[in-house]
C-alpha cells in the first residue's frame, strides 16, 4: 500500500525534524521520583547501561513497561528513539511498545497531572508531532482494530494542552 508507506515517511521526516536526539540526562534527572522508590530505582540501574551507547530496541522494550517512572527530562530524552522505533518493522514483532506508548498518553483522571509533568519540557511542535504519530496509529489497521478508543483519548488529552 504505497499510501501508508508515503504517510510513515512523512511522520518520520517530522519526528526527524523536531525530535532531535538529546542526550541521556544524569541519573538523578532521569527518574521520576527524585528521592527514589522500588521501580525508579531499578530504571535507572538499567538505563545506565545505555548510557553513551545505541538506544537499539532492546532498550526500547526496557523502557517501555516503565514509562510512568521516567521524569519530564527522561521522557525528552526517550521519545527521540522511541518514536523512531515504533516504525521501524521490528516494532511489529510484539507490538507492546508502541502499545504502551499509547497508553501512556491517555491517562485516566487521577493522572493527568503527573502525566502533564511528564510530558511538560514538551514543545508546541512535538506535543503536534505525538498527536500525529496517534494519527499514523489510527491508520494502522491493527491499531484502528486494537485501540482506536485509546487512540482518541490520547488525541483528545494531547490536543488540550497545545
Ligand atoms: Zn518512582
Amino acid at each position: 500500500m504505497p499510501e501508508m508507506t508515503t504517510n510513515t515517511c512523512v511522520l518520520l521526516k517530522e519526528i526527524e525534524s523536531v525530535f532531535p536526539f538529546v542526550e541521556m540526562p544524569d541519573e538523578n534527572e532521569l527518574v521520576f521520583h527524585e528521592n527514589g522508590c522500588f521501580e525508579c530505582d531499578g530504571l535507572k540501574n538499567d538505563l545506565e547501561d545505555y548510557r553513551n551507547k545505541a538506544i537499539t530496541g532492546k532498550a526500547i522494550r526496557l523502557v517501555h513497561q516503565e514509562l510512568s517512572s521516567l521524569s519530564a527530562k527522561g521522557w525528552q530524552w526517550v521519545l527521540p528513539h522511541y518514536l523512531r522505533f515504533c516504525l521501524t518493522p521490528e516494532a511489529e514483532y510484539n507490538r507492546m511498545e508502541t502499545e504502551f506508548l499509547i497508553y501512556s498518553l491517555r491517562p485516566s483522571p487521577e493522572f493527568e497531572q503527573e502525566t502533564l509533568l511528564r510530558l511538560s519540557l514538551l514543545d508546541k511542535e512535538q506535543i503536534n508531532c505525538l498527536i500525529h504519530f496517534l494519527s499514523w496509529c489510527e491508520n494502522q489497521q491493527h491499531w484502528k482494530d486494537y485501540c482506536l478508543e485509546d487512540i482518541g483519548r490520547a488525541q483528545k488529552f494531547l490536543s488540550s494542552i497545545k
